[in-house]
C-alpha cells in the first residue's frame, strides 16, 4: 500500500527557501486564482492582502500532489480561511466566481491594460484611471497627454514585447551579447539569469548579468556594449542606470529593496530566424518582418559580488523575498544582491558561488529551477 503524499504526511516550510519548487505546477488551476487575486490587491494597493495571495500561491506550487480534498490543505501555511474557502469553491465548481466577478471590476481591467505598457507601472496606471482613462485606446486617442520616452517605446512596440520571449530568442540574445562583451573583454562573464536560468521556456524579457574577474574591467563594458547596439542598429530603447553601490552600507531590511548595480532596461530590434527557402511558417509571427523587439536587462557586478547578484536576479520573485525574510528572521542575518552580513559577527561573509550563499544561510543548496516559488 502506497499512501499518496499529502500535507498530513509532508512536512511544508512556511518559507519558499526551504522548498523545492519546480515547473511542474499540479495546481495551476487553483494558483492561477491565487495570483490574480495578488495582482486584484496589488492595483487596489492592498499590499497586506498582495503578499498574502502570493505566499498562497508560491506555497501551493511547491505541493507534490494534485489537491483533491480540504483535507489536504488543512495544515499548510498561509492559507487563511478565505484561501480555503476559494479551494472549496473551484474544487467544487471548477472554478471561482469570487475571482471571476473581482476579475470583471472595472479598475481591475484598466490596470491590468495600462501596466501591461512598458514603462507604465502603479502610479500611471492610478493617474490614468482618476483622469477617467479606462483603456488603452482611451490613451491612445488623448494626443494631449504626456508620455515618457519609455511610455512611447511601451506603445510603438506593444504587441512584440507583449507576445512573450522564446527560449530560441533568449538564447539569440544572449549570444548577441556575448559576442559583443568578449571583443572588448574576453575573460568577462556573461550569464543568462532570471526565469531562464530558472528553466522557464519563456519570458516577458531576457535578464543577462555581467562580470570580470579582473578588478574594475566590468565597469566600461555596458556602455561599450550600448554603443556597438546602437551602431549595428540593433537598440531601439535604452534605460542606464549608474550604479549607486557604497561599500560601508549595509544591506537593505526591505525585502524587495531594489539593488544599487549598474544597470540598462533596453530594448533590441533582434533580428529573427533566416527562414529557409520555401517556409512558409514564421517561428515569431512578425509576418515578413526581420526582427521582433525584445526587452533586455543587463546587470553589470563587480566579480566579489557575482555570486550575490546571480542569486538575487535568478528569482523568482517570490523566492527572493523569502530567501530575505529567512535570513532576518531565522539566521539574523542581513541578505540583499550585493553581499550577506552577520549581525552577531559584524562582517560580511564572501562567496564564490551560490552553493556558498546557502551554506553560510544553513539551507540545501537549491538548483536554479527549483526556485520557481
Ligand atoms: P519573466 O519571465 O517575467 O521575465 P523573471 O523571473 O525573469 O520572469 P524579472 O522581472 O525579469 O522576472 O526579474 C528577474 C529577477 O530579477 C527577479 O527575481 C527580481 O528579484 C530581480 N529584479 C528584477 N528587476 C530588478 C531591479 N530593478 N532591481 C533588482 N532586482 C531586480
Ligand atoms: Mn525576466
Ligand atoms: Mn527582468
Amino acid at each position: 500500500f502506497n499512501p499518496p503524499l499529502s500535507s498530513s504526511c509532508v512536512q511544508v516550510s512556511q518559507y519558499a527557501c526551504q522548498r523545492r519548487t519546480t515547473l511542474q505546477d499540479t495546481n495551476r488551476i487553483f494558483t492561477d486564482a491565487f495570483d490574480i487575486l495578488a495582482e486584484y490587491f496589488e492595483f487596489s494597493e492592498n499590499k497586506g492582502r498582495k503578499v498574502a495571495f502570493l505566499r498562497a500561491s508560491s506555497l501551493i506550487k511547491s505541493l507534490p500532489f494534485p489537491i483533491t480534498a480540504m483535507k489536504e490543505v488543512e495544515r499548510l501555511p498561509w492559507l487563511g480561511d478565505q484561501m480555503k474557502a476559494i479551494i472549496e469553491e473551484i474544487l467544487e465548481e471548477g472554478k471561482s466566481y469570487k475571482v471571476l466577478e473581482l476579475m470583471s471590476e472595472e479598475r481591475y481591467k484598466s490596470f491590468k491594460q495600462f501596466t501591461s505598457v512598458f514603462g507604465v507601472g502603479l502610479k500611471t496606471s492610478d493617474k490614468w484611471y482618476r483622469m477617467g482613462f479606462r483603456t488603452l485606446e482611451d490613451i491612445k486617442n488623448e494626443k494631449e497627454l504626456k508620455l515618457t520616452k519609455m511610455q512611447k517605446c511601451g506603445f510603438l512596440y506593444y504587441e512584440d514585447i507583449t507576445s512573450s520571449v522564446s527560449w530560441a530568442e533568449a538564447e539569440t540574445t544572449d549570444q548577441l551579447i556575448k559576442s559583443i562583451v568578449w571583443k572588448f573583454v574576453p575573460d568577462a562573464v556573461v550569464t543568462l539569469t532570471g526565469g531562464f536560468r530558472r528553466g522557464k521556456k519563456n519570458g516577458h524579457d531576457v535578464d543577462i548579468i555581467i562580470t570580470c574577474p579582473r578588478k574594475g574591467k566590468e565597469k566600461n563594458i555596458l556602455h561599450n556594449t550600448i554603443s556597438v547596439l546602437k551602431n549595428q542598429g540593433l537598440l531601439l530603447f535604452s534605460d542606464i542606470i549608474e550604479s549607486t553601490f557604497v561599500e560601508t552600507k549595509l544591506p537593505s531590511k526591505h525585502v524587495d529593496a531594489l539593488d544599487h548595480f549598474q544597470k540598462a532596461f533596453l530594448i533590441l530590434k533582434l533580428p529573427t530566424q533566416q527562414t529557409a527557402i520555401g517556409d512558409i511558417i514564421d517561428p515569431c509571427g512578425c509576418e515578413g518582418r526581420k526582427w521582433k523587439a525584445v526587452r533586455l536587462d543587463l546587470v553589470i557586478t563587480p566579480y566579489e559580488q557575482y555570486s550575490y547578484a546571480l542569486l538575487g536576479w535568478t528569482g523568482s520573485r517570490q523566492f527572493e523575498r523569502d530567501l530575505r525574510r529567512y535570513t532576518t528572521h531565522e539566521r539574523k542575518m542581513m541578505l540583499d544582491n550585493h553581499g550577506l552580513y552577520d549581525k552577531s559577527k559584524k562582517v560580511f561573509l564572501k562567496a564564490s558561488n551560490e552553493e556558498e550563499i546557502f551554506e553560510h544561510l544553513g539551507l540545501d543548496y537549491l538548483e536554479p529551477w527549483e526556485r520557481n516559488a
